[in-house]
């Protein structure tokens, strides 16, 4: 799609292959897990992530087809459905991709720390890190925060779309700061060595999280609110201070978050161009160092030509035709998150 050289088409793929490429966030591990009824076991797997699918849009195959090093999969258990059984699905979540991991090891591995994700990556596998997208998971106990941190989970999105005990989703925004308990989890989070994510909360709450927390921040899957008004997008203002504070946004496929209004049967009418004309605008804002890749694919996001996690290297095509230099591109592509990793996971 994009007019390139045979040489700048070499190049792509060069920086490409040399980058660490990360993706902050996908819900594959949700997406595997067909649910029904409330039985004692009550989802199935109707894929895994070692069996290349036609279904869903991230497994082991496709990753390594898209060039891709370096995954959070998040976990999300924040419905209704799950009113009284929430711990327990965010359990077996966890069982499904620890098991998934294990029977993948040559090709994937758990990682908690920068430096494991380095060495992971460098002996050639696909380093997974793991997330809770939603607060409520920790039902308003701290102690559920570290119990979680110790079975691997190094991320945390403070609130799905709705209100918890942590703040307001900006779906849901009445405007409240974040509660007492949320800058617990903030103060917590510092302490531990996990990675907030503000995806999804709302501005106010936003603005609370920026105050208090003493290491950067990342929003996992948000786009520019001045390109496309969604309320899960981030103001200007939001992303000067995300990377005041050395932090990165990661720019989603997800159609509405790009341009307005944008639904299911409207999708046709997103291009990689639009996507990367929010690229343009964070570093226009604030330079090369705070962007970087939020797919949530498996969440309902992807658009023609970005369909799938084995579409990736296009963006880099589009790096290299938009005139970014290789070293700018290797940030965006994984560096920016790398360096908060290390900054945040110890
Ligand atoms: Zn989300």
């Amino acid at each position: 799609m994009f007019n390139l050289s045979r040489e700048e088409v070499e190049r792509a793929v060069a920086v490409h292959r040399r980058s660490i490429v990360v993706d902050t966030h996908n819900d594959a591990i949700g997406n595997m897990m067909a649910r029904a009824g409330s039985g004692t076991r009550d989802f199935r797997l109707r894929r895994t992530l070692g069996e290349r699918s036609s279904e869903g849009q991230v497994d082991i195959s496709r990753i390594r087809e898209g060039g891709v090093d370096c995954l959070i999969f998040a976990m999300c258990a924040t419905g209704p459905v799950y009113r009284g059984r929430r711990l327990k699905a965010y359990l077996q979540m966890l069982d499904v991709f620890h098991s998934e991991v294990e029977k993948n090891s040559e090709e994937i591995a758990l990682a908690t720390t920068h430096k494991e994700v380095i060495d992971v990556v460098k002996g050639g596998r696909i380093a997974a890190l793991l997330s809770v997208e939603g607060g409520e998971a920790l039902e308003g106990d701290i102690g559920v925060l570290r119990m979680l941190y110790k079975l691997g989970v190094r991320a945390l999105t403070l609130t799905h779309f709705p209100r918890n005990e942590l703040g307001d989703g900006s779906r849901d925004d009445s405007g409240s700061r974040l509660t007492a308990f949320g800058v617990e989890v903030v103060e917590e989070m510092n302490r531990l060595g996990m990675v907030i994510d503000v995806s999804h909360l709302n501005e106010r709450g936003f603005w609370d999280v920026m105050e208090r927390t003493k290491s950067p921040v990342i929003a996992s899957h948000s786009n520019c609110k001045a390109l496309s008004s969604h309320h899960r997008n981030l103001t200007d203002q939001q992303i000067e201070a995300l990377a005041k504070k050395g932090g990165v946004i990661n720019l989603s496929y997800c159609g509405a978050f790009i341009k307005a209004g944008i639904t299911r049967e409207s999708i046709g009418e997103v291009s990689l161009d639009d996507w990367l004309d929010h690229l343009d605008h964070v570093i226009d804002l604030v330079g090369p160092d705070y962007v970087g890749l939020g797919s949530d694919f498996d969440g309902g996001c992807g658009f023609p030509g970005m369909d799938d996690i084995t579409k990736v290297p296009q963006i880099t095509r589009g790096l290299v035709a938009r005139g970014y230099p290789d070293e700018e591109i290797e940030k965006i592509l994984g560096g920016n998150n790398l360096r908060v990793f290390k900054g945040v996971m110890r």
